[in-house]
């Protein structure tokens, strides 16, 4: 269901707004547009389907977030980022894409995950792309399909 925020005006369905009202004073900017989210879909899609780490970094907030405080490993830049994904890659794991979906959260991505040594399987792995101003913000990964589902339903605040 659509609805008509009555402060600024934008049309919002379900936490995504799907027209941008004209008022400098928008009250609804925390969500983000289904034209964005649209846009870093479709460029999830193309970054992993071409292995083209600049262009998945081109979708990323300066200042994204991949992993917690503590972890030794976690990610506070684009630079982060991409160094940690050439790494894997040169490490010989390699991931297919499966799905990608948008919600209020931004857009989730399911991935394959196959490691060098092949005996070892694949993983899957939902990565939540948490969208803010139009950029992926911050990296959360999920092993578990409902878990990551909840978390792209949730409607940012
Ligand atoms: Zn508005
Ligand atoms: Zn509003």
């Amino acid at each position: 269901m659509v609805t008509t925020c009555a402060e600024c005006g934008c049309l919002v369905e379900r936490g995504v707004r799907v027209a941008v009202c004209a008022d400098d004073a928008c009250c609804c900017s925390h969500l983000s547009t289904r034209e964005a989210l649209e846009r870093l879909a479709e460029g999830v899609r193309m970054a992993f389907g071409e292995t083209d780490l600049e262009g998945f970094s081109s979708l990323l907030a300066p200042d994204v977030r991949w992993g917690d405080d503590d972890a030794p490993n976690r990610c506070r830049s684009r630079d982060d980022v991409v160094s940690t994904l050439r790494g894997a890659l040169e490490r010989g794991v390699s991931g297919s894409l499966g799905e990608v979906e948008t919600g209020p959260a931004g857009v989730l991505a399911h991935l394959v995950v196959t490691r060098s040594d092949a005996s070892e399987g694949t993983r899957d792995l939902f990565h939540l792309y948490v969208v803010r101003e139009g950029r992926i913000s911050e990296i959360v990964p999920y092993s578990s399909r409902a878990d990551a589902a909840a978390a792209l339903a949730a409607i940012p605040t």
